[in-house]
Parts: C-alpha cells; structure tokens; sequence
C-alpha cells in the first residue's frame, strides 16, 4: 500500500484533463453566507477513477456542480483541457443519485438523448444505446420504461446515458447511495469493470469510506466549514479489493482518523 498524502495533489508529467487552481465558492442566502470551498487546487489526469469523499456538507456537491458546469465558482479557475468551462457540455457526462431519467422515453432512448441532442442519426443513436445496454448489463431493457425499473437498472441506464456521448469525464454524484447493499455493490463492480476496460476518467463523490476505497484509483479528502481539500491518496491497493485485507483497513483506518471518524462505519 502506497498512501501518499499530499494536497497539492498529481504529478504532472501528463497534460492533465483536469485543472483547478484556488478554487472557492461561497452560497449567500438570506440564512447567512458559506464557505462552501476554499482553496482547492487539483489536477486529474486521464485515465484516474477518483473518488471524492468527506461528511456531509464538506463541498463535494458543489466541487462537481462547479465541473460540470451547473455552478459558477466565486473565485479562481477550472481547466478541461486547457480550456475554461462555460457552462454544461457533452464532454462532461453526469449521473445523479435520484437516476433522473425521462420517465416518457424508453431505457434506450433515454440513453441516445443527448446523441439526439447533437443532431445524430436514428441508427446511430440505436447503434450506441444497444451496445452501452449491453455493457451495463441490460441487454433487454432497451423498450423498458423507467416504471418498469428497479432503482438499479435505472441507475445503470443513467451509467449509460451520460457515457453515450462519449464524454472525457464522468462526474458520479453518489450515484449508488440510494440503493440497497447487494445491488449497491454488484453495482460497484460493474463500474469498476467498465472503467478499466474504457479508461474513463471518473470523479465519483461519496461519504462512504469502503465504497471510496473500492472503486478509486484515488482518493480526495475533504473536509467542511470551509470545504477543502485535506489529503491527496493514491490508492494502489490490488484488484479485486478485499473488505477484509489488512491493507484495505489499513487505509479505511486512516481515512476514517483524517474525517474525524473514530469507529467503523
Ligand atoms: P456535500 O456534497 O459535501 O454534502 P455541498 O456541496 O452540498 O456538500 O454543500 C456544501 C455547503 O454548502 C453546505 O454547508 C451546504 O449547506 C451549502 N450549500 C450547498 N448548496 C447550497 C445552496 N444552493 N445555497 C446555500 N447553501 C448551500
């Protein structure tokens, strides 16, 4: 086990995907005003499953608002390819934990959504939705209503759908948290499967420390009041992980110690 803590974060050989240089963000409500992030400096290179994790209220929400697009930061810059983000795009895919599919639109058309957004043909958008159903293990739900869904399928036709248009980044925002522990968990090797096969770069927020150490090959910790970044981890530990390896608890004891976490969760 490597843990490297460290806030400034990655090396730079790459060119990375992903640049945030002193990024902050305060919400001002008629309830007061919050630091919300403060200090956020990170780089993500291509290719990195990074988990995002920390307490409740600690910025990781607003940290993946501000990459996608959604919230604009009160202060300093986000680099996607060198380039300043103005706003959403299809280079950056988003899966919520609450699905937030079309409940009109069958699975498959619901995952060639943003293709038709782009202008892009009916075979097309048949094409890509079958093989992306497929490879999220739903090869037969393609005329399937969300209705017709456990909240498992769905998430995984919300996988789908921010993946049709192949976007460079993947923000995963708790996407499993509403699910129960079985699927939760085949769920999780699924991704784990597919990030390994694709490359995607995914930033995957969560609160769960053994759900965290699972998936990333990477590890952002943060904390609240204001929201920052307190430790930077590469997480090498072999695949599949093992709950129960001395390495995992290891890290799963450190990590708990960092968020103030006294007891296992
Ligand atoms: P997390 O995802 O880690 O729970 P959030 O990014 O959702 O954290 O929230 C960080 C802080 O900002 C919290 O104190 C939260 O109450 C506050 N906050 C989030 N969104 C808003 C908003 N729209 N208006 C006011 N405060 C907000």
């Amino acid at each position: 086990m490597n843990v490297r803590v460290d806030v400034s974060t990655a090396s730079a050989v790459q060119r990375p995907l992903i640049a945030c240089h002193d990024l902050g963000h305060v919400y001002d409500s008629g309830r007061g005003r919050t630091v919300a992030l403060d200090q956020v400096s990170l780089t993500i290179q291509p290719g990195e499953f990074v988990c995002v994790l920390g307490p409740s209220g600690c910025g990781k929400t607003t940290l993946l608002n501000i990459l996608a697009g959604f919230v604009q930061p009160s202060h300093g810059e986000v680099l996607i390819n060198d380039h300043a983000i103005a706003g959403p795009s299809p280079e950056r895919g988003v899966v919520f934990q609450d699905y937030s599919l079309f409940p009109w639109l069958t699975a498959k058309a619901n995952v060639g959504f943003g293709l038709r957004m782009a202008g892009r043909a009916a075979a097309e958008r048949e094409a890509v939705a079958s093989d992306l159903l497929r490879q999220v293990g739903l090869p037969e739900a393609g005329d399937k209503y969300p209705f017709e869904l456990s909240g498992g399928m769905k998430q995984r036709v919300a996988i789908a759908r921010a993946l049709a248009t192949r976007p460079a980044l993947l923000l995963m925002d708790e996407p499993f948290a509403a699910l129960d522990a079985m699927t939760r968990a085949s769920l999780q090797t699924r991704l784990i499967d597919l990030q390994q096969q694709s490359a995607q770069t995914i930033l995957f927020v969560t609160h769960n420390i053994a759900e965290a150490l699972v998936l990333g090959t990477r590890l952002i910790v943060m904390s609240p009041n204001p929201g920052r970044v307190i430790e930077d981890i590469a997480v090498d530990l072999e695949r599949p992980r093992r709950r129960t390896s001395p390495a995992f608890n290891e890290l799963y004891d450190h990590v708990a110690r960092a968020i103030g976490l006294d007891t296992a969760e």
